[in-house]
């Protein structure tokens, strides 16, 4: 029997079939766990968790680098007010440093809003009553812990980056432990699969293999938020509207590239595994942001809970429209047309 080594350091080696105790002297004895050529189901209960965990970490990393850099950019003052000219001021004042801080609160909130939907699907999957929501759960849970993993990762590098750049040169340097965090989280792309296995693992497995059965069940749950949106007055709803139907627009249109091409086009469709990851991510956590402001809206209008935390959630929504559903079309695009550029070049002549 032959055992894969997990965790050496606890001086145990486990496979999906086997567990492994040894001795110092090289006698060893095998274990069958489960039941033999079912491995590998085994090992994505383990793999789904941790790689969850590894999600998780991402949007730690981004809450803390976030709070980090807001507490600075309180602080620090440096250059003039563009309004009325008055300084120094703030950095906080300054029209870049408020874009940085809500990329930064915008992605962590949406990220985070994912990871608890997923987590309360796993929870139904393994404890729900009734079988098929247990299985239709699990699906949802199947397809989006890569997006958990692969997006909240990526995103949460970009956020300590930001963090480190809202710090300025004082970021650059050890002591305010803005680049702590950004060095902390450049790991969380690469262990329990990197962002390219997770990115192949959700165009292959879980899309193409289905025919994109769940995400496009997934699909019809966004559309119905965006007719929500839709219903909404004012401003900020009709620019929340227009971005996250576009996005989920995009989505769709990805998927259904990816369904269709998988197996004719391979190698072309893998070159855009990792933007439509990001395109998931993107329209997935935008997807909870809108459903938070829909909540914040009728809180507001029935005069309920704490005003200026629910304004604040529709205004964070509006402002992921705008600065990052926006790129849902063009990672749609890159998606669907950018394999040839890709790999037109030969190999030796990179
Ligand atoms: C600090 C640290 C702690 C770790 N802890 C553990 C642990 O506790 N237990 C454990 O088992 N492992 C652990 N690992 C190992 C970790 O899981 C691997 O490093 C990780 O899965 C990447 O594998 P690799 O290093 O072999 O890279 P490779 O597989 O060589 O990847 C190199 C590059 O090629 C890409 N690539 C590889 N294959 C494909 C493909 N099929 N399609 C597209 N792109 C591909 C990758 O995305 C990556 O960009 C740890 C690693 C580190 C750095």
């Amino acid at each position: 029997m032959r055992c894969v080594s997990i965790e050496h350091k606890l001086g145990i080696h486990a496979s999906p079939t086997c567990v492994m105790a040894y001795g110092d002297n090289g006698g060893a004895t095998g274990y069958l766990v489960g039941r033999e050529n079912e491995g590998l189901k085994y090992m994505f209960v383990m793999m789904n968790a941790a790689r969850f965990a590894v999600g998780l970490e991402g949007v730690a990393i981004a809450e803390r680098a976030y709070q980090r850099a807001l507490q600075y950019a309180r602080e620090r003052l440096q250059g003039r007010d563009l309004a009325d000219g008055s300084g120094p001021v703030p950095i906080i004042r300054h029209p870049d440093i408020r874009r940085m801080l809500m990329l930064m609160k915008s992605q962590t909130e949406a990220m985070r809003a994912l990871a608890y939907v997923v987590a309360a699907a796993h929870d139904a999957a393994a404890r729900h009553p009734d079988a098929a929501e247990r299985q239709r759960n699990q699906a949802f849970v199947d397809l989006m812990i890569p997006v958990v993993k692969g997006w909240s990762t990526e995103v949460g590098n970009e956020i300590a980056s930001l963090g480190v750049q809202i710090h300025g040169g004082m970021g650059f340097i050890e002591e305010t432990g803005a680049a702590q965090h950004l060095r902390d989280a450049r790991i969380t792309t690469i262990y329990e699969g990197t962002t390219g296995i997770q990115a192949n693992d959700l165009i292959g497995r879980k899309i193409a293999r289905e025919g994109g059965a769940t995400l496009k069940a997934v699909v019809a749950a966004m559309q119905q938020v965006a007719q929500e949106l839709a219903a909404q007055p004012g401003e900020e709803f009709a620019a929340l509207h227009a971005g996250f139907a576009r996005g989920v627009e995009a989505l769709a249109g990805a998927a259904t590239h990816v369904a269709t091409r998988f197996s004719e086009d391979i190698l072309a469709v893998h070159v855009g595994a990792v933007p439509f990851l990001r395109l998931m991510g993107i329209v997935s956590g935008g997807w909870q942001l809108a459903r938070a402001a829909l909540v914040a809206q009728r809180k507001l209008a029935a005069g309920e809970g704490d005003a200026g935390f629910c304004k604040a959630k529709i205004s964070t929504a509006r402002f992921y429209a705008d600065h990052l559903l926006a790129q849902a079309p063009g990672l749609a695009a890159t998606v669907i047309k950018g394999g040839a550029g890709a790999l037109a070049i030969a190999e030796d002549a990179l």
